[in-house]
């Protein structure tokens, strides 16, 4: 069947799309394979909305500690505020520090705070609130998919490994970066969409959350603190890093910042980030089927930030079922932040390993962010993961002129950043 759709504006201007009674899809059993921040987000939102249909979550470990920062950025807890407000253990933080290639340093103090989750928790809290809205949770591994009717809207057996079969209407892949369940609907990622992670829970407590790049290196080391440990980890491109590389930067981090990794539990996964190639054939959808969060490759380029994404591209799926119109999310999620994304793909390479002013990029904007208010914003954008990447290279520019102004200013002696950034020699005797 050819769907059709037609698009009206709505008093205010914003484009609606109604369809006719026999171009929605009607559906009565949803599964959900994987219970983290995509698929428990998914979940609930449908059955807030939709109390017409069944949906079952599978999931191999309820409760488990992902691999992961945890850092829920600003935009998180404002899109969902029961994050803040929950009295589940996390840590608020607004101190943190970026350190350069040749160890020039930024700290100050961020005008939003950050959250941080241990993912346990976080993965707990959201599938609670799933089954609160009337998930139904099979605590079990789902082995394989296999199409049983051709119908538009699709007809699915889902298998266990203890020979459990489900029969569903729908089936939304939400099974983290790792999963071989999409093999059989969309492209397989390549070494160019994923991030090599590796790190540690290191026992003990702190306040400053701390981000060290590394010159002619595309990623990143962090201490990310969390409320009885730290998770310390670091992430790059698959393609042009290897484990050894990432294992030897992040140990010579860990040494220079006073990380005690000896005791400490080892985590590493990969995280899957689409590269620009692989945005132009990516499928997040075909009939009977939809892919969320990891299991998409829906995660920050740059940054590496996807819990927000996991949630969003749920929430978005959400929103399209319960219009009836399953086959509108894909737009969905590139209207809502998949061109940023996709974007950003663009940048990555160049922000990691361009110059700017004869230094590397991400050099220069710590030793400006630590001289300027202006640039600390920015990096305070790019934490909170609100920075336009169509326009980053213009605001670079931008900031830079007003950073000159507000440089001048201080060569006058007048009130200025200076006296809040503090300087290298106090940050190392720290
Ligand atoms: C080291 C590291 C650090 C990171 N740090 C951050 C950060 O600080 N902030 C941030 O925003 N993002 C971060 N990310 C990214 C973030 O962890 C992911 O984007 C996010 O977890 C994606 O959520 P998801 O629900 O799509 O997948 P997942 O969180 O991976 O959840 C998938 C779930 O599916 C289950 N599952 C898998 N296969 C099956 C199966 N066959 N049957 C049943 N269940 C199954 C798994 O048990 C899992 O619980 C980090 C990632 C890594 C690897």
């Amino acid at each position: 069947m050819k769907l059709r759709e037609r698009a009206i504006l709505t008093e205010h201007g914003q484009r609606r799309v109604i369809l006719s009674s026999s171009e929605v899809v009607h559906l009565k059993t949803i599964a959900i394979v994987g219970g983290g921040p995509a698929g428990a987000t998914a979940a609930e939102r449908l059955l807030r909305s939709r109390t017409d249909v069944r949906v079952l979550v599978f999931e191999e470990r309820p409760y488990w500690e992902k691999p992961c920062g945890g850092g829920l950025p600003y935009k998180v807890l404002e899109r969902y505020p029961f994050l803040l407000e929950a009295a589940e253990p996390h840590f608020l933080t607004r101190d943190c520090e970026f350190v350069a290639g040749n160890g020039d340093a930024a700290r100050f103090t961020m005008r939003r705070p950050l959250a941080i989750y241990s993912r346990r928790v976080l993965n707990g809290l959201l599938l609670d609130r799933a089954r609160q809205a009337g998930a139904e949770l099979v605590v079990d591994r789902v082995v394989d998919l296999h199409r049983t009717s051709e119908r538009p809207g699709g007809e699915w057996e889902l298998r266990t490994p203890q020979g459990g079969r489900f029969a569903c209407d729908l089936v939304v892949i939400a099974a983290g970066g790792r999963t071989t369940l999409r093999r059989q609907l969309a492209p397989q990622f390549t070494p160019d969409d994923l991030l090599l992670t590796f790190g540690y829970y290191v026992p003990g407590s702190a306040d400053l959350l701390r981000v060290q790049f590394f010159d002619g290196f595309e990623g990143y080391a962090w201490a990310f603190p969390r409320p009885d440990h730290l998770s310390v980890g670091i992430a790059a491109n698959a393609r042009r890093s290897s484990m050894a590389d990432l294992k030897q930067r992040l140990h010579s981090f860990m040494e220079q910042y006073g990380y005690d990794g000896k005791e400490a539990p080892i985590f590493s996964h990969v995280l899957p980030v689409l590269s620009r190639h692989s945005w132009k054939q990516m499928k997040l959808a075909g009939p009977g089927w939809s892919l969320i969060g990891d299991a998409a490759g829906l995660a920050d380029p740059i940054t590496g930030e996807g819990i927000y994404f996991a949630m969003r591209s749920g929430e978005l799926l959400a929103e399209a079922l319960a219009e009836g119109a399953p086959y509108t999310y894909p737009r969905r999620v590139w209207s809502d932040f998949g061109s940023r994304l996709a974007f950003g793909a663009l940048l990555t390479h160049r922000f990691y390993l361009g110059n700017f002013l004869g230094e590397p990029c991400t050099t220069r904007m710590i030793q400006l962010a630590r001289r300027t208010t202006a640039f600390r914003h920015l990096l305070q954008d790019l934490i909170d993961g609100v920075v336009s990447y169509r326009t980053l290279a213009p605001r670079v520019c931008w900031t830079f002129v007003r950073a000159l102004g507000e440089m001048a200013l201080n060569s006058f002696g007048g009130p200025g950043p200076l006296g809040t950034a503090r300087t290298d020699s106090s940050l190392r005797s720290e």
